[in-house]
């Protein structure tokens, strides 16, 4: 059987002539397309069918000078042209590829052409329901089933479209490859002079050896339609700064959660000036009540809160550093040990990520064990992100998708074990192996635990030597004053706390069972900055403010209330709304297929009205009850608009950009 991807090209082209020759970052598009086919596995050749007519010459011998296979043949049959292409070759089974997609990815031609000759289908290929980036799209099929089609259509869309027949007509059996995220409303293709333009200068450095994914996780989004980007295209300096911060930051900055792409791609503020209370001021002076994330929880008492900065600017005038150590840190571990009774000891990090590193470490040393039980996210080290390591490769990030575990040595796989929230028998099955150093969960993130869930969980670490941890980095402050577990009374090994501890400076902390504590001697866990005062001076006056406003109370009544919000207006709009997550982590969305599209008209509505606001909503004591009856009031009034723009399917028409992109999957 002989694979051959047959990629066309032509001079001609009624939109952008000539732009097969074209350049991005110097390199021509169809030396690009060449060059990223090239690494394929599946193929046995490469070729390029071009037209015969005059105007290719140039063409061809640019391919020849590369040294890339040609074939010419008809203009305007290219339906012929992939026909009598496939016979010169000796081919059995064509992969077709045009060559205004300069991103086309390897990776994807191969899973493509795996599930072709896995389905035993006559077509197979990722477009049939559109998942990936418009411009990595790939085709396979039979050189028969091609003949066949050609013979029995004789269609002029065939003839133009090639394989219009095969796909359209039913008389063939097809396949499809689909993306677990639909990335489908992203452009990677060349139509017009613009979108060459866009993709040269949006595209970062080193592009051309980077898979899709790669890409994306460079904050790459693609093109967006010339007519869409007259419109909407004011751009501010924020964008402009994120664009620039894309070219000397990979990913453009350093968390997930605040890429502009995860709300409003290509018009996000992206950066501020300054925050107070829930008033953001962008780098253009303009003034946004904050009612998305507060910086990803970390700020429950609002940004700027006085007596925490008083207390930390104290502490720099009386100097941040020093060789010896800061009290706070020893006042900060006994105040966290008064509110956890159960835990004897603390330690303390500057980032969630680290201290879950922590707490794993400790409990790897304490029981000699290896193995990790995971549900939740507990940030970006080895030991987490090797649950995405899979047996097979090719299904790597498949169980948490979105979290790429390339770059984690494959030594780990097998290490870190996820289980599904509320699942008790499937944690069972984990733990009687007796191999579990740890269990390690959020207690609770987009729903609560079914009756008994946590207490057996609890039960079952004890009775199988494994440290049950609770990664409180995100619920801890938010519902009790402490973690969350206090409230389901359940009394984990260990704990983390992040986020909120410090209202924003970097406080983390890890909080445990004298014994337990005690394996950090063993092991080795150290860290210079994780011993300058200001984390700690913060997350005292934090504490201090919390206590005094009683402050898991009002952002969970907050959270409560619009919630109730959500519910009400968009159900009196006969749109079908699922609310989720703690009161004070609050999310919403609705059961409709274009979802991601609605959330991102939303975001680009409320931004319009100068409110920063997407499908969650992480409360704070800022947010007072008038501002939150101005909230309430825009949002009406938006999805008033959208309810209508999704009834006349409108809503993708009125993005002024490309849709947000989305985050990863979470196990709770
Ligand atoms: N654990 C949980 C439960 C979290 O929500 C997060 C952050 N989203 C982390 C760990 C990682 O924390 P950080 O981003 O500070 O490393």
């Amino acid at each position: 059987m002989k694979t051959i991807a047959v990629i066309q090209a032509r001079m001609s082209s009624s939109r952008f002539s000539g732009k097969v020759m074209k350049t991005i970052h110097g390199i021509t598009l169809v030396e690009l397309v060449a060059s990223r086919m090239s690494r394929s596995r599946t193929l046995d050749q490469i070729v390029f069918a071009i037209s015969d007519d005059a105007g290719d010459d140039p063409l061809a011998l640019h391919l020849k000078r590369l040294g890339c296979e040609i074939f010419r043949g008809p203009l305007d049959d290219v339906q012929q042209r992939y026909i009598d292409c496939a016979e010169a070759f000796g081919a059995d089974n064509l992969v077709r590829i045009t060559s205004d997609c300069p991103l086309i990815d390897w990776g994807v031609v191969d899973l493509v052409v795996e599930e072709f000759l896995k389905a035993n289908s006559d077509y197979t290929s990722n477009t049939i329901e559109p998942t990936f980036p418009d411009g990595l799209d790939v085709e396979v099929f039979s050189v028969s089933s091609l003949i066949s089609s050609r013979d029995l259509f004789e269609s002029d869309l065939g003839k133009e479209h090639v394989t219009y027949d095969l796909r359209e007509s039913g008389a063939y059996t097809t396949s499809n490859v689909r993306h677990v995220t639909d990335f489908s409303n992203l452009r990677w293709t060349v139509d017009y002079q613009d979108d060459l333009k866009q993709l040269d200068e949006k595209l970062p450095a080193g592009f051309k050896d980077m898979t899709w994914q790669e890409l994306l996780g460079t904050g790459f989004t693609g093109v967006m339609s010339s007519n869409l980007r007259n419109e909407g295209m004011n751009m501010g300096s924020g964008q402009k700064l994120w664009n620039r911060a894309k070219q000397v930051i990979p990913g453009g900055g350093m968390l997930l959660s605040k890429r502009s792409e995860m709300y409003l791609p290509d018009q996000w503020p992206s950066y501020y000036q300054k925050s107070k209370g829930i008033e953001i001021t962008d780098l253009d002076g303009r003034k946004f009540l904050d009612f998305s994330l507060m910086s990803v929880g970390t700020c429950s008492l609002g940004y700027g809160v006085d007596s925490v900065d008083n207390a930390v600017k104290e502490a720099v005038t009386d100097g941040v550093m020093s060789s010896l150590n800061s009290p706070a840190e020893v006042q900060l571990a006994e105040r966290l040990i008064d509110l956890h009774p159960w835990a004897d000891m603390a330690r303390f990090a500057r980032s969630g990520g680290e201290a879950n590193a922590i707490a794993i470490r400790i409990a790897r040393a304490r029981t000699g064990k290896d193995k990790v039980a995971i549900c939740g996210y507990h940030g970006w080290h080895d030991w987490y992100l090797s649950a995405n390591l899979a047996s097979d490769s090719n299904l790597d990030g498949h169980l948490l998708p979105g979290l790429e575990p390339s770059g984690v040595p494959r030594a780990l796989a097998g290490t870190t074990v996820p289980f599904e929230y509320n699942d008790i028998e499937g944690l069972r099955k984990l733990l009687v192996t007796g191999e579990f150093a740890a269990v390690k969960m959020e207690v609770s993130r987009n729903f609560g635990p079914a009756k008994g869930f946590l207490e057996s969980v609890r039960e079952m670490c004890t009775q199988f030597g494994a440290i049950l941890i609770f990664d409180e980095c995100t619920s801890g402050f938010r519902e009790t004053f402490g973690g969350l577990h206090l409230k389901y009374g359940v009394e984990p090994d260990l704990a983390m706390f992040g986020k909120a501890l410090g209202n924003g400076f970097a406080i983390t902390s890890v909080i445990g069972r004298g014994d337990v504590m005690q394996a950090a001697q063993s092991t080795f866990i150290s860290s210079t900055f994780w011993t300058e005062r200001l984390g700690p001076v913060a997350a005292l006056a934090t504490l201090a403010e919390m206590e005094k406003q009683r402050s898991w109370t009002v952002i969970s009544q907050n959270g409560a209330n619009i919630k109730a919000h959500w519910k009400k207006t968009l159900t009196g709009l006969g749109l079908p709304v699922q609310v989720g997550g703690l009161d004070s982590l609050a999310t919403f969305s609705l059961d409709l297929p274009n979802w991601n599209a609605i959330k991102t008209f939303f975001t680009q509505e409320m931004l319009s009205r100068g409110l920063l606001a997407t499908s969650a909503f992480y409360s704070s004591t800022a947010h007072t009850e008038e501002l939150m009856a101005e909230y309430f009031n825009v949002f009406d009034e938006v999805f008033e608009e959208a309810a209508l723009m999704v009834t006349e399917g409108k809503i993708e028409s009125r993005l002024l950009g490309p849709a947000a992109h989305q985050g990863f999957r979470r196990l709770n």
